[in-house]
């Protein structure tokens, strides 16, 4: 393998960068040329591609966002679009492509594989933690320490004024980050995909609490789960007690990766270019237990991350510790 490309495509994460600059290193390294591809599959289709060398990635290791831009591309889901990529990649001589990215990338990464036959690993980079065949993904860490620190600056309010607080972090499919955020920042319950949301046995804790002199409450909502302000006003009508909701939103997606993730996506970048280099394989790179792994396509996009049963036991700890 003599030449690759790298993009980066759907929603971003804290990390993307640092997983793009390992990949061009590590190709540099082992004297591959590398082609960095803008805009995720729209750069692939418009052939928005430039060469890049070893300075093309310096001083991005500790920035947020991609470098390469990203993009819902639209297009990438139609065949005649996909050839067209195809072509473009050809005509440049490219026998092997990274997609750092999430579910959605891998699906169309996969099927663009399946269709064309050129080689194509994907390095999973987003904040979800969604993609079987690694305990991790690159981003979600640090959206969890941005969560984190939010609440508990949101904390010192719910002490000061006496308050319940419902506070809405994200996540589609996986309890990921509102069950670490929940057990870290030591709410007293979370609402998460998954899990139950009993909104009588929340108001008959919140009431037993307070008659104990438990003055303050944080609920953590997971977004794929439920929105903060249905679930802090279905408590308002039940109870009668101020509440407030507040949403943490995208500032989980930015901000410069954590050392884990920063870590996490230079192992994987090198991986990828590994694979690429000494093997036929297309599929996912990953870590499981801290070792590297290989996951297909098809097995890394299904969402049943859940069956590890993580989440059950940290939920019970969450409501243990909150008593
Ligand atoms: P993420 O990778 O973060 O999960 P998306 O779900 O938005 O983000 O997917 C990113 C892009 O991957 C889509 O905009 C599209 O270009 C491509 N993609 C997703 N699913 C398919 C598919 N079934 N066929 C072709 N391309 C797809």
């Amino acid at each position: 393998m003599k030449t690759i490309a790298v993009l980066t495509s759907g929603g971003d994460g804290p990390g993307m960068n640092a997983a793009i600059r390992s990949v061009v290193r590590s190709a540099v390294y082992r004297g591959m040329k590398v082609y960095g591809v803008m805009k995720g599959y729209d750069g692939l289709i418009d052939d928005d591609m430039t060469e890049f060398n070893a300075r093309s990635v310096g001083n991005i290791l500790s920035r947020g966002g991609t470098i390469l831009k990203t993009s819902r591309c639209e297009r990438f889901f139609k065949k005649k679009y996909r050839r067209q990529a195809y072509l473009n990649l050809k005509a440049r001589g490219v026998e092997g492509l990274v997609v750092i990215g999430g579910n959605g990338s891998f699906r169309g990464a996969d099927i663009f594989q399946k269709e064309t036959g050129l080689q194509v690993v994907g390095v999973p980079g987003t904040i979800d933690n969604d993609i079987n065949g690694s305990d991790y993904t690159i981003g979600a860490h640090t959206a969890v320490d941005t969560a984190l620190d939010a609440i508990d600056k949101i904390r010192d309010t719910v002490i000061s004024m006496e308050r319940i607080y419902v506070i809405e972090v994200m996540g589609r499919f996986e309890p990921f980050i509102s069950i670490m955020v929940g057990l870290a920042g030591g709410a007293e319950d979370v609402v998460f995909p998954g899990g139950r949301c009993n909104i009588n046995a929340m108001c008959n804790d919140i009431k037993k609490g307070r008659a104990k002199g438990k003055i303050s409450w944080i609920i953590v909502v997971s977004e794929g789960a439920g929105c903060a302000a249905d679930v802090a006003a279905a408590i308002k009508k039940k109870t009668g007690y101020g509440i407030r909701s507040v949403t943490i939103g995208h500032v989980q997606r930015g901000g410069s990766p954590s050392t884990f993730d920063r870590v996490l996506a230079s192992r994987l970048g090198a991986a990828a270019v590994d694979v690429l280099a000494k093997t036929k394989k297309s599929g996912m790179v990953g870590t499981i237990a801290n070792r590297l792994n290989f996951e297909n396509f098809k097995t890394a996009c299904k969402h049943d991350k859940r069956k590890t049963g993580l989440e059950g036991e940290l939920y019970k700890l969450i409501r243990i510790l909150a008593t």
